[in-house]
């Protein structure tokens, strides 16, 4: 995948990272009602050796803060001091929902649905715009850490493009504990990097607004493993996590609430199920009805949903084979 890797400099918003230097660099958005500017932190580590240029990016949902922990993390351990090749990190995309506790920008559009973005348009078009233009044109491939929606769940997994084979090898070095193929959303940023044939994966681990301790530590480890199979890293260190391999799933779907009512899980996410299995139970809060989820087929609890009260059709859990 790598093969015409040369050494480069990496311009991004006019500010020129050489080989051998690290540098951070601020691309300004907009300015908060109050008068402060907002301004997307990126920092680029140039090896002095050539090698491909990685981008890991956090945040393009506001509220899936795991992806914005992870990527602190692996800063502070130094972790993107490379060898060779470059590192394009990216913390935290969408600051305007970070600071609202929002998917979204506060006029209510989703950064994801808004590549390749406007120049003079609304917020999110303009964050994407610069994510296009300014950081795209020096990526070789990426990883794009996300969490489930709202209280949903993901136990760790990787979603790579179907019909992209470098995508999927990037998902099996990854080594999440699943790993499965979906199509390419319209206006996404996955999209946008399809359109340039650079390969990008999405890691999905925990649920948005709340640390999840194994989600951090499995996206340290995938990122880690890619970048070893990249040659930016020789080793790794032993504390993280060693799996035999990561379990493809060729299909998947999702169970959903038969009726209003509270929703019990009786399964840990990440489970093996049996078909016929019960994995939870819908009930009213009188006890008068209890409604029973069962395993459609055998495979895996991949997500579950935590939200206690829910509604008819509610996603509960997110299952595959
Ligand atoms: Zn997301």
């Amino acid at each position: 995948m790598f093969e015409n890797s040369e050494n480069k400099n990496i311009t991004i918003y006019g500010e020129t990272v050489k080989p051998g230097e690290d540098k951070w660099i601020k691309i300004p958005i907009d300015r908060l009602p109050t008068g402060t500017m907002i301004d997307i932190p990126i920092y680029v580590f140039n090896a002095g050796k050539p090698g491909p240029t990685l981008l890991v990016q956090g945040g393009l949902h506001g509220d899936e803060i795991n992806g914005v922990e992870i990527i602190r993390r692996m800063l502070f351990e130094g972790c993107y001091k490379i060898k060779s090749g470059a590192v394009i990190v990216l913390p935290l995309l969408n600051i305007f929902g970070f600071i609202h506790f929002s998917r979204q920008v506060p006029d209510g559009k989703d950064v994801n649905r808004s590549f390749p973005g406007v120049k003079n348009g609304s917020l999110a078009a303009r964050i994407a715009y610069q994510v296009t233009y300014e950081v795209l044109p020096q990526v070789d491939f990426g990883i794009d850490l996300h969490t489930g929606g709202g209280q949903r769940n993901n136990h760790p997994q990787i979603r790579y493009t179907s019909g992209m084979p470098e995508s999927k090898t990037l998902a099996e070095v990854f080594n999440a504990p699943f790993y499965f193929a979906t199509s390419l959303i319209s206006k996404s940023f996955r999209k946008a990097a399809h359109n340039r044939k650079i390969p990008i994966i999405v890691y999905e681990g925990g649920e948005s607004m709340r640390f999840d301790e194994y989600a951090i530590r499995e996206g340290i480890q995938g990122i880690l493993n890619v970048m070893k199979y990249a040659g930016m890293i020789h080793t790794i260190d032993p504390m993280w996590i060693e799996r035999e391999g990561s379990t493809l799933l060729t299909s998947h779907k999702w169970l959903r609430s038969p009726t209003a009512g509270m929703f019990v899980p009786q399964v840990l996410n990440g489970s093996s199920m049996k078909k016929g299995a019960i994995l939870g139970f819908v009930t009213d809060t009188f006890a008068t009805y209890c409604k029973e989820i069962k395993a459609p087929y055998n495979g895996f609890v991949f997500c579950i949903n935590n939200q206690a009260v829910v509604n008819q059709g509610d996603a509960l859990f997110h299952v595959g084979k």
